[in-house]
């Protein structure tokens, strides 16, 4: 389907950050390692991809002051992500292949895919897709934290240092995470452990205060920009309209560039939904809400993304006749022109509210059928409130 262009991951090939970059550098350099780190930045930014780099930096053996060589032993090891001292844990579920007791490295397989073959930019989202369980919560549990202990309680193969990277840790289970205090507290000798990941409020108290915080920023649009053109090869200005949409996220950038069956289901909900709003049927608008709690948790939260992205799209239109989106104007019979003067000055920023606020409760494993009802609600009065000075 996509030919994506993500060869390495060696500083250079991340866009942007460039001060943090010199910042992890230096930390190598001057043999001020942490133990044990948190590089936390929002969904599609670099925190996944700096921590690859930054471990692989401290492994390489020809490294320059500013990358890792990308051609010694070692680099090319971590090119494939198969270096034996470089070891992952993400969230993960039981699927028909395994059927019990998952953990990572029954999907290392998937990880390196998705990584290599696609980009480091993911969100869970894009990940639990990846392996066939966009349904199901993925979770960092018990059997992982033993994997864990055990491939750190192993010697360095080759490098001076094993890394442990924790994508995710908002994921982690209580039982899961108290399994690991002593080793996050004092690791075997050379042990880095990175924590990657979206949000701090959900990860673990006892965790995070053991981790030296990184904060790693939303790209901007000139960097989801740049990537865009030099990259993906796509112009100028076709690479600004995608990052003006994607709001730094750069995994939902490269979403609308390669537009896939997600977003067409997303697209058709929404339809939906609207034409629902807009004649106020309250009794489909409860059908709909059935189908949209049917769906897991993650998939409902990019429900809601793809919505504010729509509705951003709508608000940009309205406002400036030339604007030329790239979102498709026609979808699902739909005519994005039409609706767009729907979104004004005088509703936006209620139903932003709403729709962030909805986002929120989501993620806190609120109750769904009332969640998306009571939305549903609200947003179909928003989306009927005339501009006050039409
Ligand atoms: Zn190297």
């Amino acid at each position: 389907m996509i030919e994506y262009v993500f060869l390495s991951m060696l500083f250079k090939d991340i866009p942007g950050l460039d001060a943090i970059k010199q910042k992890l550098i230096q930390t190598i350099n001057e043999q001020r390692v942490s133990h044990s780190q948190l590089f936390l930045g929002p969904e599609g930014s670099g925190n996944l991809a700096l921590a690859i780099a930054y471990s692989q930096y401290l492994a390489c053996k020809n490294k320059t002051e500013t990358d890792s060589c990308g051609a010694c032993p070692s680099c090319v090891k971590y090119n494939n992500l198969a270096h034996p001292d470089l070891h992952f844990a993400y969230p993960v579920a039981n699927t028909k292949a395994v059927k019990s007791k998952a953990v990572s490295k029954n999907f290392i397989a998937d990880w390196r895919d998705l990584i290599k073959e696609q980009h480091p930019f993911f969100s869970l989202f894009d990940w639990l897709k990846h392996i066939q369980v966009e349904n199901k919560q993925g979770t960092i549990g018990t059997d992982e934290s033993a994997e864990i202990i055990h491939a750190l309680q192993l010697k360095p193969y080759e490098s001076e240092f094993k890394t442990m990277i924790v994508w995710m840790p908002e994921k982690m289970n209580a039982s899961a995470a108290n399994k690991l205090l002593k080793i996050i507290e004092e690791p075997p000798q050379k042990t880095l452990f990175l924590f990657v990941a979206n949000s701090d409020e959900n990860i673990i108290k006892t965790v995070l205060s053991r981790t030296q915080i990184v904060k790693i920023p939303a790209f901007t649009n000139q960097d989801i920009s740049t990537y865009l053109t030099s990259k993906h090869g796509i112009s100028d200005q076709e690479a600004g309209n995608i990052s003006l949409l994607s709001n730094g996220n750069l995994s939902k950038a490269l979403h609308f560039l390669y537009d896939d069956s997600n977003s067409n289901q997303n697209a058709m909900l929404f339809v939906n939904w609207m034409r629902l709003g807009f004649k106020a049927d309250v009794k489909g608008l409860i059908e709909w809400t059935e189908d949209i709690s049917k769906m897991g948790r993650e998939a409902q939260k990019n429900f809601l993304s793809y919505t504010l992205s729509i509705i951003r799209e709508s608000m940009m239109m309205t406002k400036s006749q030339n604007y030329s989106s790239m979102v498709p104007l026609n979808f699902g019979g739909f005519d994005l022109s039409k609706f767009a003067p729907f979104i004004h000055e005088d509703n936006i920023e209620d139903i932003y509210m709403a729709l962030n606020e909805a986002s929120y409760h989501v993620e806190r494993n609120a109750n769904p059928k009332i969640l998306f009802l009571d939305l549903s609600i609200n947003i179909s009065k928003l989306i009927r409130r005339k501009p006050a000075n039409a």
